[in-house]
């Protein structure tokens, strides 16, 4: 019997939803990594814009409509639809895989998962799904769900974190390519450091870390950083972009395998 492959698990810092329209270093490096990634046989993504309280949840079970959940941005971004196939087998094992087991709806896919993933894998024919993310349970919490999803990537599940690692909109530059934060810088540099020196489990708790309190005000955009790093385990890191939009944003992306 042949072996199978083991997918990589991704984390990708999305940054404003006008990336879905822009062509710039960050979206030609999400087309890069969509040519050079195996072919999966389904995506989850976990994004920050499916935020639960208190329990887990799953789509997949019908077909996909593009939710729209941003305000006061150009026509162009509205008309935009990605449409993929949803990966009811792979969600329903995934129910499966975590106790209790989230229930699965028809939920459609929110601008987290469609803007990157419309980067990655335009043509739009690799089934999806999303698991929400449970917002007030704590970081260890997102890390060891991430361990807990990490045997589907030998079953040809890519798993797609998706959020920023340093994100504070009150502190935005309305500039794109406006010169960072250094507190930004900062931790977004010390995070990798962490992945790159095997203190991984030591970044479920942000708050301590330089920068941490600025970059991270509301946790949203850093927990499916953490469900990504759970699902990488000790994989060698690899960062397919690095770099900062609108002085407070980290568009950092990581490759786990
Ligand atoms: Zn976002």
């Amino acid at each position: 019997m042949m072996k199978k492959e083991r997918l990589p698990a991704l984390f990708i810092g999305h940054g404003s939803p006008m990336n879905a329209v822009l062509d710039n270093p960050f979206t030609r490096a999400m087309a890069t990594l969509g040519r050079d990634l195996p072919r999966p046989k389904a995506i989850l993504c976990v994004s920050a814009h499916w935020l639960t309280e208190g329990e887990l949840r799953l789509n997949g079970s019908m077909p996909f409509e593009t939710i729209y959940d941003f305000y006061g941005f150009p026509d162009e971004l509205y008309s935009i639809t990605y449409a993929p196939p949803p990966a009811k087998t792979e969600a329903e094992r995934t129910a499966a895989l975590l106790n209790p087991a989230p229930a699965l709806e028809g939920r459609g896919l929110d601008h987290g998962a469609w803007a990157i993933l419309r980067m990655i894998y335009p043509r739009a024919d690799i089934p999806v799904y999303q698991l929400s993310v449970d917002y007030p349970a704590e970081g260890k919490y997102h890390y060891k769900l991430g361990r807990r999803l990490a045997p589907l990537r030998d079953e040809g599940v890519l798993i797609v974190g998706s959020g920023n690692i340093a994100h504070n909109l009150s502190l935005m530059d309305m500039k794109i390519d406006a010169r960072p934060h250094a507190w930004a810088v900062n931790f977004d540099l010390k995070v990798k450091e962490y992945i790159d020196k095997g203190r991984r489990a030591e970044l479920a708790d942000y708050a301590g870390l330089p920068g941490g309190q600025l970059s991270v005000p509301t946790p949203d955009h850093y927990w499916p950083f953490l469900v990504a790093l759970g699902a990488g385990l000790e994989d060698k890191a690899s960062y397919p972009y690095e770099g900062y939009h609108h002085a407070s944003l980290s568009m950092r992306a990581v490759r786990f395998g």
